[in-house]
């Protein structure tokens, strides 16, 4: 029949499956030209290798999204960059191998764009996409990224990198499924604000042909091949209700009024003026590090500052949650990670870098302050990562000390939602972040397909710490509570953290309609029922069905 995975975001598509390429290998070390080759004709290859690359990525640029257009635009220039190629051309003449004399080439030129630093240093990796791209020309096989398309399809990949979602044009993508991820993994968060239908942890997809046709279901966790009438059925019902989930009316509430402010997760200027287009109520997680993600160095304040200062523009008047660089484990920023640690995730990232690299958290508070100077955004900080309670007091002393009135932690330790009424004392708020939480409160990496039914927010657990989370803000002097983990976005979960008594939900826009939708079909006191199902179930399979049973709106909604 078909293969079961966990359903990430909802969605039910039928087109035909186009699966990810491998990974390019690295050309032998000491390649040489193969005997008799004259390498006037191996340079002339290699330019006409470097020609088609160039056409083909040129040709994909006039059909891709704004932002696409920009990456493809830069690589398919550097395709035809004299630096790489005279440099490879010399290699060649010296007796390396085509593909090897690319590499080696490309590695150098590389090198010295990242010499030059700033902007130079970030055309480093369009040079070491290129070198990919002439690679996998010359060896005859497809390049590597998204598979090129003009017509429709679904991609099966066994995960996404963030780095993947630049080219990923979802005119042509219809639907995500993959073989491994977990239901936070960079898969789920792609698809979440791509708004594409997607599934992960699929184990077996990667036996299904290419260019076979089939159904994925995004609420449900399905792909079935050979979709027969009932599959069509269901998808052509999701088309029709599509218009729907489309619309946020920007007042997040339930249907007697109880108020939840619906906000949105962000990464930078662009996603901020894209939510706030959909209605989002304000920004509940400003994820600042991916606004640096390929630097390694540290940004200047002033350079933070304009980045900050862009996405509070979009939300005047708004509430715009800012959280301090979470590097490390699936997010490392090269200048404050240490690459080498055993236990990435359990390691020095999100506020404990202060302890290894001090003077960089309080830098970024000031870049912040800065830009709340001069905005009418109503600008609160976080920290990632808090477990104790003098670390919390440790950051709203450093927030204080700028200038920045509203400090609060995220929730994403155990130990802090156990200890929320103390961790909760010196700070304004708290934002539970629900991936996190989960991979550590079930010990299982979110980023591991096998471990997806153990990594799942529907786990009464997780229930748990968050409804620990909201007594302890209560008594902590009645502390405001959000949550900003994808959790956030899923429909059913959304009114089962209402109910526990959260008060606002963040989540990426494109879930903000379908929240809303859902939300406002039950009463508080419902809600607080739904999320006693949820809470008192024996697994989070059990639990998440038995909501779904009290919310029959999702599947008339197909979600
Ligand atoms: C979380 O852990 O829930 C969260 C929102 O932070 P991130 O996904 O960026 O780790
Ligand atoms: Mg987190």
């Amino acid at each position: 029949m078909g293969f079961q995975g966990v359903g990430v975001n909802p969605g039910r598509v039928i087109a035909t499956v186009k699966h990810m390429p491998e990974p390019l290998a690295e050309p032998q070390a000491g390649e040489t030209l193969p005997p008799g080759a004259d390498p006037a004709e191996v340079i002339a290859g290699l330019k006409a290798a470097a020609l088609a690359v160039h056409d083909e990525l040129k040709e994909r640029a006039t059909r891709a999204s704004e932002d696409g257009k920009a990456v493809l635009e830069a690589t398919a220039l550097m395709a035809k960059d004299t630096m790489l190629l005279k440099a490879a051309g010399k290699l060649i003449t010296a007796g390396t191998g085509a593909e090897r004399a690319v590499w080696e080439a490309a590695e150098g030129v590389a090198a010295q764009f990242k010499a030059l630093g700033g902007y130079m240093a970030e055309r480093a990796t369009d040079v070491l996409d290129v070198r990919a791209r002439l690679v996998a020309q010359l060896r005859g096989v497809p390049a590597p990224g998204i598979p090129a398309s003009s017509t429709p399809f679904i991609l099966m990949a066994e995960d996404l990198a963030p780095a993947d979602t630049a080219t990923l044009d979802t005119s042509v993508v219809l639907a995500l499924a993959t073989s491994g991820g977990g239901p936070q993994s960079h898969t789920a968060i792609i698809a979440r604000s791509l708004g594409l239908p997607a599934v992960v942890a699929a184990e077996g997809i990667e036996e299904i042909p290419e260019g076979a046709e089939v159904y994925v279901d995004g609420a449900a966790g399905l792909v079935v091949p050979e979709p027969g009438d009932e599959e069509r059925e269901a998808a052509a019902k999701w088309a029709s209700s599509a218009a729907t989930l489309a619309t946020f009316d920007g007042e997040g509430a339930t249907a007697d009024g109880h108020l939840v402010p619906l906000l949105a997760n962000v990464g930078n200027a662009k996603d901020a003026e894209a939510a706030a287009a959909l209605g989002a109520q304000g920004v509940g997680l400003f994820r600042t590090e991916f606004c640096f993600l390929e630097r390694d160095t540290e940004p200047s304040v002033n350079e933070q500052a304009d980045a900050y200062r862009a996405v509070f523009a979009a939300f005047p008047g708004k509430k715009v949650v800012v959280r301090t660089l979470d590097a490390g484990a699936d997010k490392p920023l090269p200048f404050l990670t240490d690459t080498t640690e055993p236990n990435p995730a359990l390691g020095v990232r999100g506020y404990r870098t202060d302890w290894t690299t001090p003077g960089v958290l309080e830098r970024q508070l000031s870049a912040i302050a800065v830009a709340a100077v001069d905005t009418e955004a109503e600008v609160w900080v976080m920290a990632p990562m808090i477990a104790t309670q003098p670390e919390a007091a440790h950051f709203a002393s450093l927030c204080a000390g700028v200038g920045l009135k509203t400090p609060g932690v995220m929730v994403e330790v155990p130990s802090a939602a156990l200890n929320a009424s103390s961790v909760l004392k010196d700070v304004a708020f708290a934002s539970l972040g629900t991936n996190d939480l989960t991979q550590y409160t079930m010990a299982a990496d979110r980023m591991l397909g096998p471990l997806a039914s153990l990594n799942d927010p529907w786990q009464p657990a997780v229930l748990r710490l968050v409804q620990l989370t909201v007594e302890g803000a209560k008594a902590a002097g009645d502390k405001a509570v959000g949550v900003c983990g994808e959790s956030a976005a899923d429909p059913a979960l959304a009114v089962v953290l209402t109910g526990l008594g959260v008060n606002t939900l963040s989540m990426t826009a494109r879930s903000l309609a379908a929240v809303g939708t859902v939300l406002k079909s039950v009463t508080l006191a419902e809600a607080q029922e739904i999320a006693a199902l949820a809470l008192n179930a024996a697994t989070a399979v059990e639990g998440r069905a038995a909501v779904r049973a009290r919310l029959p709106i999702l599947d008339d909604l197909g979600l």
